[in-house]
C-alpha cells in the first residue's frame, strides 16, 4: 500500500503568501519578490512531504489565488476585458481575481462562489463565444520540473475538463458541449506535454461527479473522457473525486481507460458499498480517501484500517489518501503553544495528517514499530477527552420535546400582536447589525485582549461607540436601530468564546479566498451558555433611545457551519446543543426588554448537501428545526428576525419560510432580485427585507437607484410585508460612505412611501 494527498495548503504556514501578496497589491514589493516567496513555500512543502514518506506528492496544487482560475487561464480562458488592460501575465490574473482600477482601465472582478460544501471560495471563470481555447501556458509542467530539480517526483494536479465546463460561466450563445471538443484537445496537449517530460502520474480532479448526475451529464462526462484518454501516452491518469461519492457514474467510471480512481470514503457515504457491489478492476489503482481533509481531528486508526482491510480484498493496488485537498485544514499543530498537550493530542492539521499517512502505512505493512504506533492511537481513542462531556447538556438535549420546535401562536396572530406592540410604520427601515469596524474599534478590542486596558475602559469605549451610533441612526431617520456589534471580532468567534465547549487556536488559519483566511473555532465538547452574552450591550443601546433596538445573535446552524465540528457526536446533536444555548440568550434578551431579536443564519444555505436528494433528509430536516428551537419560546409580541447572506435559496423557499421567523432580510442587490419571483410564486409568508444596496462596495447608491430597487420589490411583494435595509452588515465599510448610503436609503423609502400613500390599505 502507498500513500497520497490530493493537495496541500499554499498560503504558507505563517501566511507568508498572504502578506507578500498584499504587499504586492500595495506595490511595496516586486513580482520577483512575490515569486520568490511562492517558490520557497512550494519547495519547503515538497521537501516536507517527501521527508514524511508520502508516495504521491502533489504539484501544481499551488496557486496565487485560486486553482479553478489557474486552470481557466492555462487554457486561455480569459475574458477580453481583462486582456484589454494589457497588464503583465500575473497582473491580468489578479485583475480577474480582484478587479482592476488604475491607469489602464476599470474592471470588476470575476464572480466568486463557494467551492462545493466548503468555506473556500473559487473564482467563476467566464468564457466568451470567440474565446480560442488552447494550452496557453506550461504551469503544470513548470512546477513538475521545479520539484524534479529538487529530486522530488510529483504528481501534477489539474482540475478536469468536466468540472471546468460545469463551473464556467457562458457569456455568449455557446454552451459546454460547444466548447468541449477544443477543450479536450487542449487538455490532451497538456497530457502529451507532461508525458514527454517523463511525468509518471497526473491527478485529474473531477469533483463535479459527486453531484446527482442526470443521464445527459453522465454521457457528457464519458464522451469527454473517451476522447481525452486517447492522448495519455505513457503517463498514468488518476481520476480524483472528493466531497462525496460517485454513485451515479461508478460502474462506467471504472471501465474507462484510467489508471487510478480516487474516491472519498469520508463524505462519500456510498463509496465502500460501490466498490464492494461493483468490484474494482484488478489492473487499476484505488486511491482511498480515508484521512479527512476537511476536519482537524486525529484519525482513528482502527476504523481506517478496518476499511483498508475490506478494500484490500477487492483491490489489487491500494493507495491510502486524504479525502480531499488538505487546503481546508490549517498547517500545523506545533505552533499552538496555548493548547494543552492533552487537547492537542486529539488533533491533526495538515502536517500531522502527513504523519498519520506514514504511520498507517507502517501499520498496514506491519513494519517494526507499527504495533506501538497502533497502540498509542488506540489509547488516545479509548479515553474520554478532557472536559468534553457535560451530562447536564446531554440530558437537556435529549429532553427536547416536539413543542419546543413550534412557536405559538402562528404567524398571522403574531403579525397582529406585533403591530400593536411595535407600531412600526409601513416600509420600516433598519440595518443588518454591524456598523463600521474602524481602527479605533479594533484597537479597543485588541488592547483589552492584550491586557493594555482594563474591562471598565474596554466597556466604556464600546458604550460611547454605541451611544454615538444610536444617535447617528436616529439622525439618519432609521426606524429599527442596532447597537452596532463593536464588541465582535467575528459573528461566530464572539459567541464561541463565551460558550462552554469551544476551543480556539492562535495560528490555525485556513484560506477562505485569495489572501483572505479564517480561523474557525473548534467545537471540543458539549456546548452550553455559562452567562448572558449580548444582553448588556443590547440593553445599554436600548436605554439610549425610544426607538426599538434589535438584539443581535448568530444562529446555531451558522455557528456550527463556521466551526470545526465534532466527530464523536452527530452534527445535528451539536447544533441542537448550540440552539439551546442561543435560545437562553433570546429569552434573556426578551426578559430584559428587547422586543426585536435578529438571529443571523448567514451560512444556512452554505452547507446544503451537494446532492439534491440529500437536502432534506441529511440537512434541512434538522437545520430548520434547530433554528425554530432557538426562538419558539418568545411572546407573540416579540419580533424575530433572521438574516441570510446570499439569496440563493430559490429552490428551498418552503424550508426558509418554515424557519417561522417574523422577518427575514437577505442579500439581493447583486443577484438582481431574482429571488422576488420565487417568493411570489411560493406565496412566501415571512416579511422580507431584500437588501436594497450592495454593501460589498464602497460605492454610495443614489436615492433614485434605491427607489428603483424598492419599486421592483413592491412589484412582487405586498407593501405590508416589505422592510427596507442594506444587503448585509456594514462592518467592512467606512463611516462616510455608510452614513451617505443610509441617508439615501431613508430618503428613498420616504419618497416611495409618499408616492404610495393612497394605495396602501389599512
Ligand atoms: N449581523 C451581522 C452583521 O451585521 C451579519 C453578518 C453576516 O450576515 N455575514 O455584521
Ligand atoms: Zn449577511
Amino acid at each position: 500500500m502507498q500513500t497520497s494527498i490530493i493537495g496541500y495548503p499554499r498560503i504558507g504556514h505563517s501566511r507568508q503568501l498572504k502578506f507578500q501578496t498584499e504587499k504586492y497589491f500595495r506595490q511595496e514589493i516586486t513580482e520577483d519578490e512575490l515569486q520568490a516567496t511562492a517558490k520557497e513555500i512550494r519547495h519547503s512543502q515538497w521537501q516536507q512531504q517527501a521527508k514524511s514518506g508520502l508516495d504521491f506528492i502533489p504539484s501544481n496544487d499551488f496557486s496565487f489565488y485560486d486553482l479553478l482560475l489557474d486552470t481557466a487561464v492555462s487554457f486561455n480562458i480569459v475574458p477580453r476585458r481583462y486582456q484589454d488592460l494589457a497588464l503583465s501575465e500575473l497582473d491580468t490574473y489578479f485583475a480577474q481575481a480582484r478587479g482592476y482600477q488604475g491607469d489602464k482601465g476599470d474592471v470588476k472582478a470575476l464572480a466568486m462562489k463557494k467551492w462545493f460544501n466548503t468555506n473556500y471560495h473559487y473564482m467563476v471563470p467566464e468564457i466568451e463565444d470567440d474565446t480560442p481555447i488552447k494550452l496557453a501556458n506550461s504551469q503544470a509542467l513548470d512546477y513538475y520540473l521545479e520539484a524534479k530539480q529538487l529530486g522530488i517526483e510529483t504528481k501534477p494536479v489539474i482540475i478536469g475538463p468536466f468540472t471546468l465546463l460545469k463551473k464556467l460561466r457562458y457569456q455568449g450563445k455557446k454552451t459546454a458541449s460547444d466548447f468541449a471538443p477544443d477543450l479536450v484537445h487542449a487538455y490532451g496537449q497538456l497530457l502529451e506535454q507532461l508525458d514527454q517530460a517523463g511525468v509518471q502520474w497526473v491527478q485529474v480532479d473531477e469533483p463535479d461527479l459527486v453531484y446527482d448526475l442526470e443521464a445527459a451529464d453522465q454521457a457528457f462526462f464519458l464522451d469527454i473522457y473517451q476522447d481525452l484518454l486517447k492522448y495519455k501516452g505513457q503517463v498514468k491518469i488518476l481520476l480524483q473525486t472528493y466531497f462525496g461519492d460517485v454513485r451515479d457514474i461508478y460502474p462506467r467510471l471504472i471501465e474507462l481507460d484510467l489508471d487510478g480512481v480516487g474516491l472519498d470514503f469520508v463524505e462519500g457515504r456510498k463509496s465502500l458499498e460501490l466498490v464492494q457491489s461493483y468490484g474494482f478492476p484488478s489492473d487499476k489503482w484505488l486511491f482511498a480517501g480515508l484521512i479527512n481533509g476537511k476536519n482537524i481531528w486525529a484519525n482513528h486508526y482502527q476504523e481506517t484500517l478496518a476499511i483498508l482491510q475490506e478494500l484490500a480484498t477487492d483491490v489489487n493496488h491500494l493507495v491510502l489518501s486524504s479525502s480531499c485537498s488538505l487546503l481546508h485544514v490549517p498547517y500545523r499543530l506545533e505552533a499552538e503553544d496555548q493548547l494543552p498537550p492533552q487537547y492537542k493530542a486529539h488533533f491533526a492539521f495538515a502536517e500531522e495528517k502527513l504523519k498519520e499517512l506514514a504511520e498507517l502505512k507502517a501499520i498496514f505493512k506491519e513494519t517494526d514499530n507499527s504495533q506501538s504506533l497502533y497502540q498509542s492511537n488506540q489509547d488516545l481513542f479509548s479515553q474520554d477527552r478532557p472536559d468534553a462531556k457535560d451530562p447536564a447538556v446531554q440530558k437537556r438535549t435529549q429532553a427536547i420535546t416536539q413543542e419546543l420546535f413550534t412557536r405559538q401562536p402562528a404567524l398571522k396572530e403574531r403579525v397582529t400582536a406585533q403591530r400593536a406592540s411595535l407600531n412600526l410604520p409601513l416600509l420600516p427601515t433598519t440595518t443588518i447589525g454591524s456598523f463600521p469596524q474602524t481602527r479605533d474599534v479594533k484597537k479597543n478590542r485588541a488592547d483589552y485582549k492584550k491586557g493594555r486596558i482594563d474591562q471598565d475602559q474596554y466597556i466604556a469605549f464600546n458604550q460611547e461607540q454605541i451611544k454615538a451610533y444610536i444617535k447617528l441612526q436616529e439622525e439618519i431617520g432609521l426606524d429599527v436601530l442596532v447597537h452596532g456589534e463593536f464588541e465582535r471580532n467575528d459573528m461566530v468567534e464572539y459567541f464561541g468564546e463565551q460558550l462552554n465547549g469551544y476551543l480556539f487556536t492562535q495560528y490555525a488559519w485556513v484560506q477562505s479566498y485569495g489572501t483572505r483566511c479564517v480561523k474557525p473555532p473548534i467545537i471540543w465538547g458539549d456546548v452550553s451558555r455559562p452567562h448572558a452574552m449580548t444582553v448588556e450591550w443590547s440593553t445599554y443601546a436600548q436605554k439610549q433611545t425610544n426607538h426599538f433596538v434589535k438584539g443581535m445573535l448568530t444562529g446555531p446552524v451558522t455557528i456550527l457551519n463556521w466551526s470545526f465540528p465534532r466527530e464523536d457526536i452527530s452534527i445535528k446533536e451539536s447544533t441542537y446543543q448550540i440552539a439551546l444555548a442561543i435560545r437562553d440568550e433570546v429569552l434573556d434578551l426578551e426578559a430584559n426588554g428587547i422586543q426585536i431579536i435578529q438571529i443571523d443564519e448567514a451560512a444556512l444555505r452554505e452547507k446544503l448537501p451537494l446532492r439534491q436528494s440529500d437536502w432534506y433528509s441529511q440537512y434541512l430536516d434538522w437545520a430548520i428545526p434547530a433554528f425554530r428551537l432557538v426562538h419558539s419560546g418568545v411572546q407573540a409580541s416579540t419580533q424575530i428576525h433572521t438574516h441570510m447572506c446570499y439569496s440563493e435559496f430559490t429552490d428551498i423557499i418552503p424550508a426558509i419560510d418554515n424557519m417561522d421567523a417574523d422577518v427575514i432580510t437577505f442579500e439581493a442587490s447583486r443577484s438582481k432580485l431574482e429571488i422576488l419571483d420565487a417568493l411570489k410564486e411560493n406565496n412566501f409568508q415571512t416579511q422580507v427585507g431584500p437588501g436594497v444596496y450592495d454593501i460589498h462596495s464602497p460605492r454610495v447608491p443614489s436615492v433614485e437607484e434605491i427607489k428603483a430597487t424598492i419599486y421592483k420589490i413592491l412589484d412582487k411583494v405586498a407593501i405590508e410585508k416589505v422592510w427596507i435595509n442594506p444587503d448585509c452588515g456594514l462592518k467592512t465599510r467606512h463611516v462616510e460612505e455608510t452614513v451617505a448610503s443610509l441617508k439615501h436609503l431613508v430618503q428613498a423609502r420616504e419618497e416611495v412611501y409618499h408616492e404610495n400613500q393612497g394605495t396602501i390599505q389599512g
